[in-house]
């Protein structure tokens, strides 16, 4: 299927923005950057590869965020040094990468990502070079460690406000490929052929998506239109890296906006497919879940709380577990067996597409099991549940579902109260609950009506499930 759909799109009509053989030059009195804007340390590195007698830039993110006023995620250089030349010269080096070998250069915690000149790949230069440069059947990049000029790396950065590159000593702006004037206009705009970039690299796709919402621009139209019909080229994508470009594009602060344009380009199900199948069943239940989720977790971020994928992951995928329950129960499998080995599945599944880590996939199952114990109050189990570590994140869980729709009969705000009660007050919500049946909880209201918040003082959360 995915042959097809390469064949498909070798059309001939092709809408090119060529990168100019001579940037045009920016001087100082013309932008508004300035070198004491830009992280010592990049500078640092930058004047330190100059000296050695190459060339160095500040690039990417690093220069086009500044332009808008956004203080960059970090600062990528762009050098005519070998990896291992700019390894030599660093202490604090370590070259990684396969497919694409770059050298970290580390200052405490503040990491400088230094990548040599890439050339653009020929067309089919399989046989050639095939140590340095390979591509698939469908054009796409397996590796890409041609080295080549500064004018060659201007031409094989993926967007036009990408490929600007700042000269820190003489504070002036090389652009080659209008990226200051696409910037102007707020446009996303692929440099050359949008098609073949996106066969090159289908998670240049992503990147489309991630940078409309981050920065609030318009997708060009030829950048855009391509989009929905490459969007199952994803599905080659290795599943690391896909997990990597999940991550930057849901806890980067914007990803209630990346969820909509996800959907609307057809990239959410290639990377969730279980969850899209969900949406589309019940768009109500499912879209308000997911988007609350995404919703708590952009004011998080914005508060400079902490947020795991964890979380994310669990709400992205919840909407995806009714149906297989109730399939493995049909054949006759009880309840719990039938909830487990839905969610063990469905997390083997994710992970076909996005390698998720033990370490994120084991506190999403224990968020899971949690809706099923908050309801068992009985005796001594409430107090032993506020004792066990997962429980903010399973309460602010519940309180999620609750919040997309979900009737549990009023158990957010018991636990709510329960949280918030003295001991005497406790054995009483407990004793209460004797009186009915387990899982369907009173609803105690407190002194001072019934419009009142529905969390407890002393949680911090806020429905992203993170402290
Ligand atoms: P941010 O750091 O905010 O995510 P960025 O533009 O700096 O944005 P990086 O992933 O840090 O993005 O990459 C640095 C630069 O490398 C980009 O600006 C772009 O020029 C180039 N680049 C990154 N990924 C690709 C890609 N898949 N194809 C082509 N060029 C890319
Ligand atoms: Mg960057």
């Amino acid at each position: 299927m995915l042959k097809k759909l390469i064949q498909s799109i070798r059309s001939p009509l092709r809408k090119k923005r060529a990168v100019r053989t001579t940037p045009e030059v920016i001087g100082n009195h013309q932008h508004p950057l300035r070198r004491e804007q830009f992280s010592r340390n990049a500078v640092n590195v930058v004047e330190r590869l100059q000296k050695a007698g190459y060339q160095a830039y500040v690039v990417g993110g690093g220069v086009r965020d500044p332009l808008l006023g956004i203080p960059p995620k970090d600062f990528d250089v762009a050098t005519s040094a070998t990896p291992e030349q700019v390894r030599a010269e660093f202490r604090n080096a370590r070259v990684i990468g396969r497919r694409f070998k770059l050298v970290h250069v580390h200052f405490g915690r503040e990491i400088i990502e230094v990548a040599t000149f890439r050339a653009n790949h020929p067309q089919d230069d399989d046989e050639s070079d095939s140590n340095q440069s390979s591509r698939n059947e469908s054009g796409r990049i397996l590796r890409d460690n041609v080295y080549g000029t500064l004018e060659d790396d201007a031409q094989r950065r993926d967007f036009t406000m990408n490929a600007l590159y700042f000269d820190v000593t003489a504070e002036r702006i090389l652009d080659y490929a209008h990226g200051v004037h696409d910037i102007r206009n707020r446009l996303i705009r692929l440099i050359g052929d949008p098609e073949q970039r996106y066969l090159e690299d289908p998670v240049r796709m992503l990147r489309a998506v991630r940078f409309a919402a981050k920065l609030d621009f318009e997708i060009e139209k030829h950048t855009a239109q391509p989009i929905h019909r490459l969007a199952p080229l994803l599905r080659d994508i290795p599943s690391a890296r896909l997990f990597d470009e999940v991550i930057k594009l849901f806890l980067s602060g914007h990803a209630e906006r990346t969820f909509e344009l996800l959907v609307h380009y057809g990239l959410f199900a290639p990377l969730f497919p279980a969850s899209a199948k969900a949406l589309e069943r019940d768009p109500e239940y499912a879209g308000k879940l997911i988007r609350q989720a995404l919703a708590n977790t952009d004011t998080r971020i914005h508060q400079g709380k902490p947020v795991t994928p964890a979380f994310l992951f669990a709400a992205l995928l919840w909407p995806a577990l009714p149906a297989r329950v109730l399939q493995l129960q049909e054949r006759g499998m009880p309840p719990i067996p039938a909830m487990q080995e839905a969610a063990q599945d469905l997390i083997y599944e994710q992970c076909q597409r996005t390698a998720v880590p033990k370490r994120f996939t084991i506190p999403i199952r224990e968020i899971w099991d949690m809706q099923e114990r908050l309801p068992r109050r009985q005796g001594k189990r409430a107090d032993m549940l506020l004792e066990n570590p997962r429980f903010r994140a399973g309460y602010d869980f519940l309180l999620l579902r609750e919040s997309a729709g979900e009737e549990t009969g009023g158990l957010g705000d018991w636990w709510t109260d329960y949280q918030d009660a003295s001991d005497s007050e406790r054995r009483g919500m407990i004793r209460n609950l004797s009186s009915q049946e387990d899982g369907a909880a009173p609803r105690k209201r407190r002194r001072g009506g019934s419009n009142r918040r529905r969390r407890g003082p002393r949680s911090d959360s806020d429905g992203a499930g993170n402290e």
